[in-house]
């Protein structure tokens, strides 16, 4: 067995530019009571790394190794760890812990609970050759996608499908989707595969050609009005210019979600013309287990089509500067045998 393996931490808040990583020898950590190890196959870039390594959240604990949507192979089993097999493949997400007890966890909604934990944040996460997690937050994993294709529904495509259902779509409704990254453009399926007919607006024209590619109904930038009024519009982009213009996009009775962990200043709001008329702003945090379950069951029998750009894990600081720089297509994913 090995005692150390390579990880990537959170070494100083900076601009990704100015490698705010750093690639460090850290002993392989033990599973405790109820914990599995994986040894890592893959692990997703999500933005909400980038907002750790620049600063904009702050991080829980100094040296913290990033990385929530992690795929790999259980190695170790903790004491009185039951649920799965060595070997088997499993997901690790977000959400690695609640308190059970709370007002929110007692009533479905431990997404909200008042002590979580989160992986890549408060413990350390799969930018590394090995992690842990309570085996009660892993996630067993669909068969019919390889690794690369599952590290970005554990967050990218999870906290999307939650945004959707925040929504609550009328059938055949229509469905604005500003911001077409990794979440959005596995959300932007979902929606779609359920009937609804689908207008994406983001900045990026190759992001509008792969929309197209993707079946949706039309794609244009992120300042144009979609061709109708929607019923439901999901704000992905962490743009907060953009939340006036998307009340604005809504029909009367319409919801617009916003689905980032992170989101720049909402410029001021015009009562009559952005709210009135019972059009709703809603935020999403974080997920519940179910919300999991539920997503990775209808990503395999859609199935999801997933947009990734591999990186080689040695290149982790490399994938963050080219998301901060938007020239990463899809979803980024770290991957252990590149
Ligand atoms: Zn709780
Ligand atoms: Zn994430």
């Amino acid at each position: 067995m090995r005692e150390t393996m390579r990880a990537w931490v959170v070494n100083r808040p900076a601009p990704a530019d100015q490698g705010p990583l750093a690639l460090v020898e850290r002993p392989v950590p033990e599973p405790g009571p109820g914990e599995v190890r994986i040894r890592v196959l893959a692990c997703g870039v999500c933005r909400t790394d980038l907002h750790l390594a620049e600063g904009d959240l702050p991080p829980r604990h100094p040296q913290v190794v990033p990385g929530h949507e992690v795929v790999g192979l259980v190695d170790a089993r903790g004491p009185n760890a039951r649920r799965f097999e060595t070997g088997e493949r499993v997901g690790i997400a977000w959400l690695r812990h609640t308190c059970g007890a709370c007002r929110f966890c007692r009533s479905g909604r431990e997404n909200l609970c008042l002590a979580p934990r989160f992986t890549g944040w408060d413990a350390d996460g799969g930018y590394a050759e090995y992690a842990v997690v309570p085996e009660a937050f892993a996630y067993r994993l669909p068969s019919g996608f390889d690794e690369e294709h599952l590290a970005p529904l554990l967050c990218a495509g999870i906290i999307g499908y939650r945004a959707l259902r925040r929504a609550e779509m009328p059938p055949g409704g229509r469905l604005g989707v500003y911001g077409f990254g990794a979440s959005a453009h596995l959300a932007a399926q979902v929606a779609r595969y359920e009937g609804a007919t689908v207008h994406v607006m983001t900045r990026s024209r190759d992001a509008r050609r792969q929309a197209l590619a993707l079946d949706m109904d039309s794609a244009q930038s992120a300042t144009d009005p979609p061709p109708e009024p929607l019923d439901a519009a999901l704000l992905f982009a962490p743009a907060g210019m953009l939340v006036p213009r998307a009340l604005r996009a809504l029909d009367r009775g319409g919801t617009l979600v916003i689905a980032g962990i992170y989101l720049t200043d909402i410029p001021v709001l015009r009562y009559e013309q952005d709210l009135f008329y019972e059009r709703a702003l809603r935020s999403v945090t974080a997920n519940t287990r179910r919300d999991g379950e539920e997503f990775l069951a209808l990503a395999a029998r859609i199935p999801l089509r997933v947009t990734t750009t591999p990186f080689a894990f040695t290149r982790a600081d490399a994938a963050l500067r080219d998301l901060a720089g938007g020239r990463i297509n899809g979803a980024g994913v770290l991957l252990m045998s590149a």
